[in-house]
């Protein structure tokens, strides 16, 4: 099938990805970046986007779990690949065959790896992962010397090699929160502690997004973007950071009808024709990521024009208001959320309605919407 003939669409803009590394690289400069692709590429298709971040420059990848590491390695895709969620009694066996860099939040991961490491007869490379206040995964102060302390031991053994050290900010999106320099202050102390040691690592980082866009002054060895490279602001009431929205997703109206005044619609009949209208049902429901909750609440754009859907989000569909006057078909196309610079509502305004963030947005698209990519290197 083609894009035209699909009914439910993410179309992806590989384009827009190229751009959107170039800016966070000019808001970083002269460091290299790892894209983070975890949860399939923030929804975008890990494989397809990690190609197009490639093509543009960026230099590592990564990823939440072994598998999504795999994933990538197994698609053929060569650079640097670190995976850090995982249990210390993972099967680290595959990763460490074909070749990822494994995080390391505690002793009892270190000897999980260890041992996969002597099963498989590699050496692991690892980046050890530090608590600075987070207080989410990460080696803590407490279990920081004995780790070290073992660390120092297994590369003495020959079986694990630390080349990164790293940390994750708690509150990067405020980049004048003081706690964001206590977080840098203990990830700098460990990484001197690590090098007294004799360890040396090659890689310290830390900036997310938020600290790439905002604190080149943090970018230490590597910045570690994901949402600014899928064109999305880490900073909304911020600003756009000329970052360009990759993800469009839209629907085909499969049927546009007349429906007289003072009529229920959609389940719960929780909205009523205030006078004659035409409504437009568009083929994507809580079951394709267009959660319930928004019933109501958000507008799409059809033939340039922005329409209120209205009556509830279904599992499988929702009803759009297309006016008398309508000149909408079945078969034009209703955009969800796109770029704004070409009209179409942002994700944003999805994460406003919600009370969430346009992370979950994109993340939540699913179900049969399917993917199309636009630009791009070939695959
Ligand atoms: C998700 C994640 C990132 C990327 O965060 P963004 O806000 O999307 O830039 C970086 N580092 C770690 C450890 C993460 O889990």
């Amino acid at each position: 099938m083609t894009s035209a003939d699909q009914q439910a669409l993410a179309t992806i803009d590989l384009e827009a990805i190229a751009h959107n590394v170039g800016v966070v690289r000019e808001c970083s400069p002269g460091v290299p970046i790892m894209a983070v692709v975890k949860a399939d590429g923030y929804g975008h298709g890990a494989v397809r986007v990690a190609r197009a971040m490639l093509a543009a420059g960026v230099r590592e990848f990564g990823v939440c779990t072994l598998e999504e590491a795999l994933e990538l390695r197994g698609a053929g895709i060569a650079a640097p690949i670190l995976s850090w969620l995982h249990s210390a009694g993972a099967d680290f066996g595959p990763a460490l065959a074909a070749g990822i860099e494994l995080a390391i939040p505690t002793p009892a991961h270190l000897a999980g790896i260890v041992a996969a490491a002597q099963a498989v007869g590699t050496v692991a490379v690892v980046s050890v992962k530090v608590d600075t206040g987070l207080n989410r995964n990460g080696v803590t102060v407490q279990e920081w010397p004995e780790l070290l302390a073992r660390l120092v031991e297994a590369e003495a053994e020959g079986t694990v090699r630390v080349r990164g050290i790293f940390t994750h900010f708690a509150r990067a999106d405020e980049p004048d929160h003081p706690v964001i320099e206590l977080q840098a202050e203990r990830l700098r102390k460990i990484a001197a502690e690590a090098r007294a040691a004799g360890l040396a690592p090659a890689v310290v980082h830390a900036a997310n997004s938020a600290a790439s866009l905002t604190r080149p002054d943090l970018a230490f060895d590597m910045v570690r973007p994901g949402i600014a490279l899928y064109g999305l602001s880490p900073m909304p009431e911020v600003g756009d950071f000329g970052l360009r929205p990759v993800m469009r997703v839209s629907g085909r109206l499969v049927r546009v009808k007349k429906v007289a005044a003072g009529e229920g619609v959609s389940y719960g009949h929780t909205w009523t024709t205030p006078q004659d209208t035409v409504v437009g049902i568009v083929p994507l429901g809580y079951a394709d990521g267009v959660p319930r909750v928004l019933s109501g609440k958000f507008d799409v754009l059809i033939n340039g024009e922005l329409r209120p859907a209205v009556g509830r989000v279904c599992m499988d569909q929702f009803v759009v208001d297309l006016g008398l006057e309508t000149t909408a078909a079945p078969g034009d196309e209703a955009v969800l959320f796109g770029d704004p610079r070409r009209g179409e509502p942002h994700a944003q305004a999805w994460a406003d309605q919600l009370g969430t963030i346009h992370y979950e947005v994109v993340t939540g698209i699913k179900g049969r919407v399917e993917r199309h990519y636009l630009g791009g290197p070939e695959l």
